[in-house]
């Protein structure tokens, strides 16, 4: 099964990845967790995304592509299937996955459109709590770790991120909205788009989107 996880920061497609990563046996795909990781490894594509994060820039579209085709092609686990997560951003990079898929014999099976209200992301970015060394996520009352304060997995500290306030979070649902209604047009025009209400808690959400991989 090869899905595309959309939804604005804050929907829950990292949770949601986790949960049906562990059930389905897939292959989770994140373009963050893949660039700090290629980073911290010092790979090629690592070294030349880490010139634009230490500048203080954004690492190009194009790159990320190149990143995730790297990772799509060489890694044995991502034959059985995956969950992407965090791509595609735009339109080009949506046709270039469906290229880069294409060479592989894998195409996408179906996108699942997380679809949450600004209300809903507000409270949830705004508990959520980052880990400074390996970038664990947790939240204030829905995922809180063992001590406050600590991640559980390495033991590194925990902060909120900066744009992780109201006004950012309105920010950033608008642009959201904006740069991903060509995706999900072009998703829903090959017929793959399913929405899930995610105005909810997560095992609703989860039963939702097992409900459609089942189809
Ligand atoms: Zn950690």
């Amino acid at each position: 099964m090869k899905i595309v996880l959309l939804g604005p920061p804050g929907a829950g497609k990292g949770t949601l990845a986790e949960s049906l990563r562990d059930t389905l046996g897939l292959l989770h795909i994140s373009t963050g967790d893949i660039l700090r990781e290629e980073m911290k490894n010092g790979t090629p594509l690592g070294k030349e995304a880490k010139k634009f994060v230490e500048s203080g820039g954004l690492v190009p579209d194009e790159l990320v592509t190149r990143l995730i085709k790297n990772r799509l092609e060489n890694d044995p686990k991502a034959k059985k299937g995956f969950l992407m997560d965090g791509f595609p951003r735009t339109q080009k990079q949506a046709e270039d996955l469906d290229k880069i898929l294409k060479d592989l014999n894998q195409p996408v099976d179906c996108t699942l459109c997380l679809e949450a209200s600004v209300k809903t992301v507000v409270q949830r970015l705004t508990g959520r709590r980052v880990c400074k060394q390996c970038g664990a996520l947790y939240h204030m009352t829905n995922k809180p770790p063992k001590k406050e304060g600590v991640c559980d997995n390495c033991g590194g500290p925990l902060y909120q991120r900066a744009d992780d306030n109201e006004e950012t979070i309105q920010n950033r649902m608008k642009v959201y909205t904006e740069s991903t209604k060509p995706i999900i047009e072009y998703y829903k025009a090959q017929g793959k788009l399913r929405s899930i209400d995610a105005d909810t808690d997560s095992q609703t959400v989860r039963t939702a989107a097992l409900k459609i991989i089942n189809g």
